[in-house]
C-alpha cells in the first residue's frame, strides 16, 4: 500500500486497532519512509519567519509510526543521549494515542518539541535504527514523529507536566538557559528541587532563541517548552550574568548548594586575515543574534543589519547554513558558502544543505578566504579565494585541503558572515577561582559526572564541549542532574 493509498483508506474507513497490530513486518518495511511536507522554496525563501517544514499531518505520522518493527532489541535507543523511551512512543503514535506518546517523551526529555527539529537525528537514534544498520533502508522518521507528538500535544492545549517528587527545598542553580541548562533545570525539578535559572540575557533559551532562526524553529515552539518548565516550578532570573552580577561565592551565601555551568560556547573564532575588521565583515553569531533577539531586519530598530546584495558566508556548519539562509531571506541576491574542504565534509546536517540549496545559496566548495579588501568608505568589496584540493586524512578524519598553487580569484562582495566555530563563553572558566579548565577554555569534567574539581560545581554542553549539538548538551544537563542528586543525598 503506497502512503496515498493508505491515507485514502484511513480516510474512508475507521481506524482499526486490531488490523494495525497485526501488520506483518514485511508490510511495515515495505512502506518507504514518509517525507516532511516543506513550504515551497522560492516563496520561503524571502520569508523570514515562517518554519520550512511543515510537520507531518496524522495520517502521515500512523503511516510512519507502523514502519517500526518494535525490535526485541531497539538499537535506536542506543543514539538518543537522553534515553528516550523511543519504541514506546512510537507504538503510542501507530495506536493513535498521540498524547500519550508525548508523555513518553517528556519523562526523559524537557525539550521534544525542539529536538524533533533542530535535533541530528540522522548521526544520533536513526543511525542506530535497524532499517540503516542491517536492511539498508531509511530509518523510521524518529525526529520527524517526536516533532508530530509534541507540536499535537502542544496544539491540543492539553499540555503534560511530568510526574515531580514532592519538594525538598534545596536550592540549586544552573547557569544558562540553553539546552544543556533547561535539561539540567527539568531534570532537578522533577526530583523535588529549589531551581533558578540564571541567564545572562533577556530572553531564555540560549542559542535556541539567539542562534537558531524562527524558519527552522519558532521562538514559540522554544517558550512553550520553556512555559512547562516554569510551571514545575524552575525559576529564571534574566539579564543576571554570573561572574559579574553575582559571583560564585554570592551564590553560595545565597544557600544555592549545587551549581550548574552550562554557559556554552558563544565567542566567535575569526580566521586573522586581512580585512576582517572592514565594515560588512562580522561573525555569524553577531549576525544571527542581532536579526534574531534585536529586530535587526526592520530598519527601523535600534541597531538593524545594513543587508548586502552580494553576501558571502565563510564555513559550512549548521551556524552557516542559518546565516546564509537568513542573508537570502533579507534580500541578498547572490548568497554563497564559502567552504575550504568538499561538500563531503561539511559539519552542517545534510537537511539544512538541502533547503539552502534550494533557496538558490551557491556553494563554493574547495576555497578559502585570503583577505577581504574595501572601498574608499572601509566597506568590503570584493574577497580574494584560494581553491583548494583534499588531501591525506588530519587529525579529524577528514581529508585536509590544500592549497592550489597559484590558483586564487577575486569575487566581488559587500557582506561577509564569518562562521568558522566558537569558543567557549570565558566568564564562568575565568570567576569560578579554583575552576580546572582546559587550554581551548573548556571546563574540565568527570565525564560520567560532570563534576568539575570545584565539589559544587557541575558543568555541561558547550562550556564543556566545545560548540557541539542541542541533544548532547541536553544528554549533559541530564547526567549532570543525576550525579549531583546522587552526591547531595549521601
Ligand atoms: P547555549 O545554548 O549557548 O546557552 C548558553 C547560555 O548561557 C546562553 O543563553 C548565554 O547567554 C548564557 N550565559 C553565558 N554566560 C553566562 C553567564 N556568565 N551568566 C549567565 N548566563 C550566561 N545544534 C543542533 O543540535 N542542531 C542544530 O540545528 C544546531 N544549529 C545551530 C545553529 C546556530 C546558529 C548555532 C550557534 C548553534 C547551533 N547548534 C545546533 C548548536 C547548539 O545550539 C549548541 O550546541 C547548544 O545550544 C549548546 O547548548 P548550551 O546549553 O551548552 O549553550
Ligand atoms: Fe523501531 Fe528502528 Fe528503533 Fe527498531 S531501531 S525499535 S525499527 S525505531
Amino acid at each position: 500500500m503506497t502512503e496515498q493509498e493508505y491515507i485514502q483508506a484511513r480516510r474512508s474507513e475507521p481506524w482499526r486497532d486490531e488490523l494495525r497490530r497485526n501488520m506483518k513486518a514485511k508490510e511495515r518495511s515495505d512502506r518507504t519512509r514518509v517525507h516532511m511536507p516543506e513550504l515551497d522554496a522560492e516563496y520561503r525563501s524571502h520569508s523570514l519567519k515562517e518554519e520550512v517544514n511543515l510537520g507531518l499531518s496524522e495520517e502521515q505520522a500512523l503511516f510512519e509510526a507502523a514502519r517500526c518493527l518494535d525490535c526485541a532489541n531497539p538499537t535506536c535507543m542506543e543514539g538518543c543521549p537522553v534515553s528516550i523511551n523511543i519504541p514506546t512512543f512510537i507504538k503510542n503514535i501507530e495506536r493513535g494515542e498521540f498524547l500519550e506518546a508525548a508523555k513518553v517523551l517528556k519523562e526523559t526529555s524537557a525539550l521534544p518539541a525542539v529536538c524533533g527539529r533542530v535535533c541530528p537525528q540522522e548521526k544520533q537514534c536513526e543511525s542506530k535504527c535497524i532499517y540503516v544498520q542491517k536492511m539498508k533502508k531509511e530509518a523510521v522518521a524518529i525526529g520527524n514523529l517526536e516533532r508530530f507528538a509534541a507540536d499535537y500535544e502542544r496544539i491540543s492545549g492539553k499540555v503534560s507536566l511530568p510526574e515531580l517528587a514532592p519538594a525538598n527545598r534545596i536550592k540549586i542553580a544552573a547557569v544558562g538557559s540553553g539546552p544543556a541548562g533547561l535539561s539540567f533545570a527539568g531534570d532537578m525539578a522533577k526530583r523535588g528541587y529549589d531551581v533558578t535559572v540564571f541567564e545572562a540575557l533577556h530572553e531564555i533559551g540560549g542559542v535556541l532563541k539567539y542562534g537558531i532562526p524562527e524558519f527552522r524553529l519558532p521562538n514559540e515552539i522554544v517558550d512553550v517548552e520553556i512555559d512547562v518548565l516554569r510551571k514545575m516550578g524552575v525559576k529564571f532570573v534574566k539579564n543576571c550574568i554570573v561572574g559579574k552580577t553575582i559571583s560564585h561565592e554570592d551564590l553560595k551565601e545565597e544557600g544555592f548548594k549545587g551549581i550548574f555551568a552550562a554557559s556554552g560556547a558563544g565567542l566567535p573564532n575569526f580566521m586573522n586575515i586581512p580585512g576582517e575588521n572592514l565594515i560588512g565583515v562580522m561573525s555569524s553569531n553577531e549576525f544571527l543574534t542581532r536579526v534574531n533577539l534585536m529586530d535587526a531586519s526592520n530598519p527601523e530598530s535600534d541597531t538593524p543589519v545594513q543587508m548586502g546584495k552580494k553576501v558571502a558566508i565563510i564555513g559550512a556548519g549548521n551556524t552557516a547554513m542559518d546565516a546564509v539562509r537568513t542573508a537570502r531571506r533579507l534580500g541578498a541576491e547572490r548568497a554563497m558558502v564559502v567552504y575550504r574542504r568538499s561538500e563531503e565534509e561539511m559539519p552542517a546536517r545534510l537537511e539544512e544543505v538541502k533547503h539552502a540549496k534550494e533557496e538558490g545559496i551557491e556553494f563554493m566548495t574547495l576555497h578559502n578566504p585570503l583577505q577581504y579588501e574595501g572601498d574608499a568608505n572601509g566597506r568590503v568589496q570584493r574577497m580574494q579565494l584560494q581553491k583548494m584540493e583534499l588531501g591525506e586524512p588530519d587529525a579529524s578524519g577528514r581529508r585536509k585541503p590544500v592549497p592550489i598553487e597559484g590558483a586564487v580569484e577575486w569575487i566581488d562582495v559587500d557582506e561577509v558572515i564569518v562562521s568558522v566555530g566558537v569558543s567557549p563563553n570565558p566568564l564562568i572558566p575565568s570567576s569560578f577561582k579554583g575552576l580546572e579548565v582546559t587550554k581551548w577554555g573548556t571546563i574540565v569534567v568527570n565525564q560520567d559526572t560532570m563534576q568539575s574539581d570545584l565539589p559544587d560545581v557541575y558543568a555541561g554542553g558547550d562550556i564543556v564541549r566545545g560548540g557541539a549539538t542541542v541533544i548532547l548538551a541536553m544528554g549533559d544537563g541530564r547526567k549532570a542532574a543525576a550525579a549531583m542528586d546522587a552526591a547531595l543525598k549521601k
